[in-house]
């Protein structure tokens, strides 16, 4: 009979022996995920773009703040970028509004659509919210009216922030619905007016869920807790989406702009659906390149079907370092990129990819979408058309 001699068990022992000699590396420090900075190693191709293929809106932002020489210092960067107009979300109701349009105007013509936004104060106390317009009988038709006189004044379209949903309260203290009825006036007098409601509703779903471990945005909710919408006393995500688009049907005669991909880019089969029910109902991207570029598959088809219904913007006064990773976003098919110019991703951690759309989308993005849902803006494209044209000429 054969001996078997146990050559593996050998092998063993010989084995623990020898790493009972080496030295046990010590484990890295651990670390927590805001120190935590991963950099890519991957070599792909990357294209800075710093100025848009195609004569530009971008129908988010906010100079409202700004004084002349920062205001100077913004149009100096929209002449790089090829942004012909910007419009301003930042047109308040009442003398004011006369202020703002006149240093934006007068200081650069033809290069500024202004909206106003909606006023719930009226002449109440800004402090004492139980004296505002809003809880007063008739505040539609008064806030019409204030509209239809913005109009008279230059304002192109009407603002919402998110704060009709989340923050403002009726008069027994309930947080009014962006359906409530008391507003169908203003939505009737814009589509009169035949001027568009650009409106912010909800926030991302992140926002709504609890600030867990399982939450993809823990991180910037952990550094804004004040952003976080979860618990009883808010609606839900779905709620507030389903108000909004019940007056986006119940004025069909009214366009709409729904800010931030309709605050539903996490889902865009969803949104495909919204825009095909509602045809009065637009989008536009600012401060969702992170959510669309994470997605690039998808986003592409989505842009691709619907391409006429899709505005470019950015939200606040976009350095060129914000604007590049849209550019490379929307024009580009690169990999892997960061959609901001901040060492930590705020807005998820993660980076972004392009989708490289054709010339006939961008130039649908970029101007012709703008030019026909916004009164003015087809005119200043073409004056800054011919502008280029004889500055860029030999
Ligand atoms: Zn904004």
């Amino acid at each position: 009979m054969r001996s078997v001699f146990p050559w593996t068990l050998l092998a063993a022992v010989v084995c623990s022996w020898t790493m009972a000699q080496e030295p046990v590396p010590e484990r890295p420090r651990r670390i927590y995920l805001d120190e935590f900075r991963p950099t890519p190693v991957l070599k792909t191709d990357e294209h800075i773009l710093t100025r848009a293929k195609f004569p530009c809106v971008n129908v988010h932002t906010h100079p409202g703040r700004l004084n002349p020489e920062e205001l100077d210092e913004m149009v100096q960067v929209m002449d790089e970028a090829n942004i012909a107009v910007s419009v301003s979300l930042d047109g308040r109701a009442g003398p004011e509004f006369a202020d703002h349009y006149k240093l934006l105007t007068g200081r650069h013509p033809g290069r500024f659509a202004i909206f106003v936004r909606m006023d719930y104060i009226g002449d109440g106390d800004p402090e004492d919210p139980a004296t505002w317009d809003v809880h007063r009988p008739g505040f539609g038709l008064r806030m019409a009216d204030r509209l239809t006189e913005a109009v008279r004044q230059g304002a192109v379209g009407l603002k919402l922030l998110k704060d009709l949903g989340l923050y403002l309260k009726d008069e027994n203290g309930k947080l009014l619905k962006p359906d409530d009825p008391r507003f169908d006036p203003v939505w009737a007098r814009a589509g009169e007016l035949k001027v568009p409601v650009i409106w912010h509703c909800g926030d991302p779903i992140s926002f709504f869920r609890p600030t867990d471990e399982y939450n993809e945005r823990w991180e910037e909710l952990y550094r804004h807790p004040e952003w976080s919408f979860y618990g009883e006393e808010f609606p839900s995500h779905q709620e507030l989406i389903d108000a909004r688009n019940r007056v986006i049907a119940r004025h069909p005669e009214t366009t709409f702009i729904c800010a931030h991909m309709a605050d539903v880019p996490e889902d865009l089969a969803k949104l495909g659906t919204y825009l095909d029910e509602y045809p009065n109902m637009n989008v536009e991207i600012a401060a969702r390149v992170a959510e669309l570029g994470r997605q690039p598959y998808t986003a592409r088809k989505f842009f691709l079907k619907y391409p006429d219904r899709i505005l470019f913007g950015t939200d606040g006064i976009p350095p060129m370092t914000e604007l590049i990773p849209h550019f490379r976003f929307l024009e580009t098919f690169d990999e892997n990129f960061p959609y901001e110019d901040n060492p930590f991703p705020p807005q998820g951690l993660w980076n972004i990819f392009g989708i490289g759309l054709p010339d006939d989308v961008l130039r649908q993005v970029y101007h012709k979408n703008a030019e026909r849902l916004i009164p003015g803006v087809k005119e200043m494209i073409a004056k800054y058309d011919a502008r280029e044209k004889t500055e860029r000429s030999p």
